[in-house]
């Protein structure tokens, strides 16, 4: 069945990736980032294979704009129920040399921009009487050295999850939360850079402590989402998925 999915940071990288496989999958794609025009190749990729999309922009953080964003998409692909809540940024910084800045903004994109949006999702799933919501959680919330804030909000989105599966599993919308290990992306090329070592050399070293033998690709968590929104998933919700290459300890 044809549904209307939002997922959030899609204009590049997991996001992205998710994005174009829930629109081969047959549904109706919002692909949402902080600007509507940093998601013009994600559209073009999903138009390209003959699937439906459009780019909304929005802050997931700003309160107002989430709920512009949701009636926006709501007027242009129908109602949302389908929810991929994956927008993030890192911060990374040791404990002692972590800004107040650096704390509030990570939390704010990842827990609160997944609250909001949630939050004005949810109600488009309760009166269609079917929804799934997808969280994107972190590796990182089992602890990760440099990642105060990254690691408290990526627990915090097991958290929300469980909560969320708690509150709407009577009304049809499952909540399930994917924690990713490393996966290639601007994330990582991004902490790469941070610390000084070349992207090839830094996914190598990764691959090598991974059980699989290699790093995670962004089209490995878009299977993943891919699953926990079908209809056949209805049965799962408030699980918290590792897609790691292997056990996380
Ligand atoms: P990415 O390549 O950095 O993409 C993140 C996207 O989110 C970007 O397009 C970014 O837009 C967007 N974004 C940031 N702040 C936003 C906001 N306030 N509102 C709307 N969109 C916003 O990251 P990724 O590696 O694909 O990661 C996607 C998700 O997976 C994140 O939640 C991340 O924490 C999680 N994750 C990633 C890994 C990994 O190894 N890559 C591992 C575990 C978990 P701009 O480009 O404009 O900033």
């Amino acid at each position: 069945m044809t549904r209307t999915a939002i997922v959030t940071g899609a204009a590049r990288g997991i996001g992205a990736a998710t994005a174009i496989r829930l629109a081969a999958d047959g549904h109706a794609v919002a692909v949402l980032d902080l600007d509507a025009s940093s998601c013009a190749d994600t559209v073009a990729t999903i138009e390209g294979a003959g699937g439906r999309a459009f780019a909304v922009g929005a802050d997931v953080a700003d309160a107002e704009g989430v709920q512009a964003a949701v009636d926006l998409v709501t007027a242009r692909l129908g109602a949302p129920t389908i929810l991929v809540n994956n927008a993030g940024i890192i911060r990374d910084n040791l404990l002692f040399k972590m800004t107040e800045d650096d704390w509030d903004s990570v939390l704010s994109v990842h827990l609160r921009g997944a609250f909001l949006m949630s939050r004005a999702v949810q109600k488009h799933q309760v009166e269609a009487g079917w929804g799934r919501i997808v969280n994107l959680s972190s590796t990182s919330a089992l602890g990760n050295r440099g990642q105060a804030n990254y690691s408290a909000a990526k627990a915090g989105m097991q958290g929300l999850t469980k909560t969320l599966a708690f509150e709407l599993g009577r009304y049809g919308v499952t909540a399930n939360a994917i924690a990713p290990g490393f996966i290639v992306t601007d994330m990582t090329r991004a902490t790469a850079e941070r610390i000084g070592v070349g992207f090839d050399d830094f996914v190598a070293h990764a691959a090598k402590e991974i059980p699989v033998g290699r790093a995670g690709e962004p089209t490995d968590i878009a299977a993943a989402a891919s699953f926990f929104v079908s209809e056949e998933a209805g049965f799962v919700s408030g699980q918290v998925l590792y897609v790691a290459g292997g056990p996380t300890s």
